[in-house]
């Protein structure tokens, strides 16, 4: 693989070309690299290459990476937290991070609400939605996502902007689609509800051209950005 700044074209490069296949202008998907398990070099080598929206999955890491940049003398970065959240660690979250992608249970939202300082603006959240149906993965049931997000866009904390997804791998692209058009509809449906939803994240490094046809606006890229990582 090339250098982070060679990477961070490349994939600026797939974004575009998918944005432009379906008729989409490229500005209005936001990419964000996915630096956990990275050093926080690595992440300054991103800046420098004028990179400014980072993911992070384990909260500890990220607070320590978020403090490392600020050190640095690193400015307008947004940092979002995209991992499971425990209750126990949604402090730490709420005074450090700008957004939250994996809000799945309206108990997380609530603490993460009350516990975001007043000094600072909303927390930017999204709801979590387990669009495959796995037993074992995170997120809300599709079902029971319209009632959740309404509960979250009440919180005076937060800021809800949209939808996020983590669909089951699929090597079929056809079969790779569909959970991805799922979670499209149903933030349409958000939005035909008077929500003000306007980020649908979705799309990673193996399906972001999928995604960004099914209508992301905002796609989470590590691996094509950062290479391979040792452990999840
Ligand atoms: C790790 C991770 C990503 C990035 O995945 P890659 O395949 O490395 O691009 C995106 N979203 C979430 C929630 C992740 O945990």
């Amino acid at each position: 693989m090339g250098s982070i700044a060679d990477n961070l074209q490349a994939v600026g490069q797939r974004i575009a070309a998918a944005a432009t296949a379906s008729g989409r202008a490229p500005d209005e998907i936001v990419l964000l690299a996915v630096s956990k398990t990275w050093p926080a070099s690595a992440v300054s080598e991103a800046v420098a290459a004028g990179q400014s929206a980072f993911g992070e999955n384990y909260v500890q890491e990220g607070v320590d990476k978020i403090a490392a940049l600020r050190a640095q003398g690193a400015n307008g970065l947004t940092w979002h937290f995209i991992g499971p959240l425990q209750s126990n660690k949604s402090k730490l979250v709420a005074e450090n991070f700008d957004w939250v992608h994996s809000i799945d249970r309206l108990k997380i939202a609530a603490r993460l609400s009350a516990q975001r300082p007043p000094g600072l603006p909303p927390l930017n959240v999204c709801v979590q939605v387990n669009i495959s149906g796995e037993a074992s993965k995170s997120g809300c049931a599709p079902a029971e996502t319209m009632a959740l997000a309404e509960s979250v866009a009440a919180l005076p904390g937060l800021r809800l902007r949209g939808l996020m997804a983590i669909p089951e791998p699929q090597s079929d692209p056809e079969a790779q689609r569909q959970p991805l058009l799922r979670l499209k509809a149903l933030y349409e449906q958000l939005r035909a509800a008077g929500l003000p939803v306007d980020t649908l994240s979705m799309g990673m490094s193996h399906d972001l051209e999928t995604a960004v046809s099914a209508g992301a606006t905002m796609v989470r890229i590590g691996t094509a950005i950062f290479g391979q990582r040792d452990k999840q």
